[in-house]
Order: structure tokens, then sequence, then C-alpha cells
């Protein structure tokens, strides 16, 4: 080996050593404690992406510390060959929480990876054709990849998966019109996560489920980003604050798809099938090793006892509703959507990029999913003291990314805080 590359930055190592898919890393982060990291310089940051909607307790919480660090020196990992307590009580907590009766869990060990599950069990229908909607994100795998809309993405690895068929999302007409008798299935994000926090119409689901119901289709619901608390309910489409109508009368799906939040940062996925759903993939028909791995099930364990036992969906129905009011104050602010700690919102300037480096700079961290629009998801154990301070420096942050005062006779921020 040549030297040890002591002397080089991390930033100059990491471009050396992995593969440039991602872009240059914006920070070194070396540790985190509840809903700040620390950089290597120790300049600290409020984080409000949460590891992109997945840090769901936040860093280091003792409560997932313990249970993976007392699982893994417990058992560790088995195969599939054989189960284990936390794989069982994870399953049976996931169908409980989704509250629609008896169904069957696989899991795996990522967001693609549950949707692959989910897309193979949709060909047991006998059927291959799927609706899936413009702006939609499924993952990076090739099943996944050929229900995500982006032609950036897609069209480097083209040929995908066959026959899938995209439709304007929230359009419930568009939707009825491309099902037929030969539909497997439709997936549909409840809110669309990377498109920027997009909140389809009030009925919009009961629709889809409606239109499937009649031609035999199956609806599969990709929670992957929304679920586990992330809008203030354990699910998005059971939410009423996503959808008023899913107070009296919520959708069952057939298949829901989970990850990112439900490890709170331990990898793991789940594909839940609902009912008949659930006995479509049967022996053989799919596998994984690590899927369900005891550590990995344990941390989910960890994540729900915790977000129940800390009234964390009221928590973030409260932090959350002040976000929004807050950020939407500043004028350069056309729209705020979302709900719980999934906020999306769209600037009167495509400065996105910008507002996103100037609050790094500021120390909070926060995402960029298009030219126009800034995503929040934030843990959900952020406090509203935290959510205060970002409050009280967003107007700068528009500032600093040269975003124009919309009504300057009113401007009280020029010149220094006040
Ligand atoms: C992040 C995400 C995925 C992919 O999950 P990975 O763990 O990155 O594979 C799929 N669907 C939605 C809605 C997501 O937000």
């Amino acid at each position: 080996m040549t030297h040890l590359d002591q002397h080089r930055s991390l930033q100059d190592r990491y471009a050396a050593s992995l593969m440039n898919t991602f872009g240059p890393p914006k920070l070194v982060l070396t540790h985190g404690d509840g809903a700040r990291v620390w950089d290597e310089n120790g300049k600290a940051y409020l984080d409000l992406l949460g590891g992109i909607a997945v840090n769901a307790l936040g860093h280091g919480h003792p409560a997932l510390v313990h249970a993976v660090t007392a699982q893994l020196g417990t058992l560790g990992h088995v195969s599939n060959f054989f189960a284990t307590q936390p794989q069982v009580e994870l399953a049976e907590w996931l169908l409980a929480l989704l509250g629609a009766g008896p169904g069957k869990v696989f899991f795996a060990n990522s967001g693609a990876e549950a949707n692959e599950a989910a897309f193979k069990l949709t060909r047991r229908t006998g059927r291959t054709h799927l609706v899936a909607t413009e702006g939609a994100f499924h993952g990076r795998t090739m099943g996944a990849l050929a229900l995500t809309h982006k032609e950036a993405y897609r069209t480097p690895f083209e040929p995908l998966p066959g026959e899938v068929t995209f439709v304007p999302y929230g359009d419930s007409e568009a939707l009825a019109a491309a099902v037929t008798d030969r539909t497997a299935a439709v997936v549909l994000e409840p809110v669309q996560g990377e498109a920027g926090v997009v909140v389809p119409p009030a009925g919009y689901l009961a629709a889809a489920r409606r239109t499937t119901r009649e031609h035999g289709a199956l609806l599969w619901l990709d929670e992957i980003q929304t679920g586990i608390g992330r809008t203030g309910a354990w699910f998005a489409h059971r939410n009423p604050a996503v959808d008023p109508t899913a107070a009296h009368d919520p959708v069952v799906p057939d298949v829901v798809t989970v990850a990112k939040g439900l490890g709170g940062g331990i990898p793991i996925g789940a594909c839940v099938a609902l009912g008949a759903a659930g006995d479509l993939l049967g022996p053989g028909n799919h596998g994984t090793t690590f899927g369900g791995n005891p550590v990995a099930t344990a941390a989910g364990l960890a994540v729900l006892r915790t977000i129940h036992a800390d009234g964390l969906l009221d928590h973030a129905s409260r932090v959350g509703a002040r976000l929004r009011a807050g950020l939407a104050a500043d004028p350069r602010v056309s729209e705020v959507r979302g709900a719980g700690l999934l906020i999306g919102l769209d600037l009167v300037e495509p400065r996105s990029a910008e507002v996103t480096e100037a609050a790094l700079a500021a120390g909070f961290i926060i995402n960029n999913p298009t030219p126009e629009r800034i995503r929040l998801a934030p843990p959900l154990v952020l406090t509203e003291t935290d959510a205060d301070a970002f409050l009280r420096a967003w107007p700068s942050l528009l500032d600093a990314a040269g975003l124009a005062q919309q009504h300057p006779q009113q401007d009280t921020t020029i010149g220094g805080p006040a």
C-alpha cells in the first residue's frame, strides 16, 4: 500500500475512492445528537433533512442505540432459514398500525428493494401492465426505476422492465382512463416526496381505489418517504391532514411499501400486502439474505415503540404546522405544502440551490429537490425551539440567496438584525 492518505483531505480521498454517483459531498460529518450534526471542523448544523426522511428519532437516540447494540450482542444475523422474535413482532406491528385487517410482510433492506418485492408481487396477478405517475420516484433499481418518471434517471438504463403507463399525478380521470382489465397495479405516493412534497387533491386515493377495484387491479401505495409518522400519522394515506376524506373513509390499499424512517438510520424496507395480496408471493418467488435481519427489525421496533410512547405523531403535527406557518410568512415563498414534518415550499424565483447553500453556511441542512422547491424532513423529535431558530434565520437565508424582496417598502431586515 502506498502512504495512507493522512495528508489529503477526506473530500479528496472520497473523490479518488468512491464512484461519482452523487457529485461531491457538501461536508464531512463526524457525529450527531438529536436534531444536530457536526462537521469535521466542529461546526454544528441543525439537521432539517434527517438523512432524507430517515432519522425519525434524530441522531444517537438512546432507545435505538440500545435496541441495536443489545440485539447485535444477542443474535445479529441468522438468514431467512430461521425466524427471530423482532422480525415477527415488527411484521405484527406494521399490520396493526395499518389497521386494515390481516396481511403479510416481506422485509428488505431499502426502499427500492421493498418496491422490487411489490413489483414482483404484481406480476403474480398474471397481468403485467402498471400505471405510475408523472413526477413519481420509486427508487433506482431496474424495477423501481421503471416506475420512476424522471427521464434523466431512466434514459441511460433503458430498456427497463416494461409496460408502465405514466399519468399526471393528482388527476383521477387520467388515472381512470389508463387503467384497464389488463392492469396489474396502480402505484402511487400518497404525497410525492422527491418531486418536492406534492399533495394530491382530496379524494384522489379513494378514486384510485374505486378505479383499481373496478378493473381487478391492485392499489399499491409507496409510503417509503411518507410513512412511519413522517406526516404526523403512521401512514399518510390514513392522515386527514393530508386528505380530509381519510377521516371517515380511509382507503384500504392492497400493498404498502415502507423504508426510510422505519429503521431510524438502520437500513430496512418492508413490502406489506393486505388481504389476498398477501398470498401472491409464494415459496421460491422472492428472497433476500439480509432482509428481516434481527438487528434491523429490532431497530424498526425501537422506532415504532418510541414514536408511540413519546407521542411523536402529535409532536410532529404541531412542530410541522409551526414551521409551515413561519415559512409562508415570507412573501418570497409562493406556496407551502405538506403535513407533519414533511414540508415542501415553492420560491418565487428558481434559487433553491442558492437557498440551500446559504442555509448550510448558516448552520442548517435543508434540501432542494427542484430549482424552485425546498424540502424539509427533519427528525420527528425536532423541538419548537429549534424550529423557531430556523424560522428566525429564514428571511436572511433568502436574502443571502439573492431573492429579491417582494415588498421593499416594508422591509425591516436590510441593515442587519433588528
Ligand atoms: C427514497 C424513496 C424510495 C427509494 O428508497 P431507497 O432506500 O433509496 O432505495 C422509493 N420511493 C420513495 C417514495 C422514496 O422516497
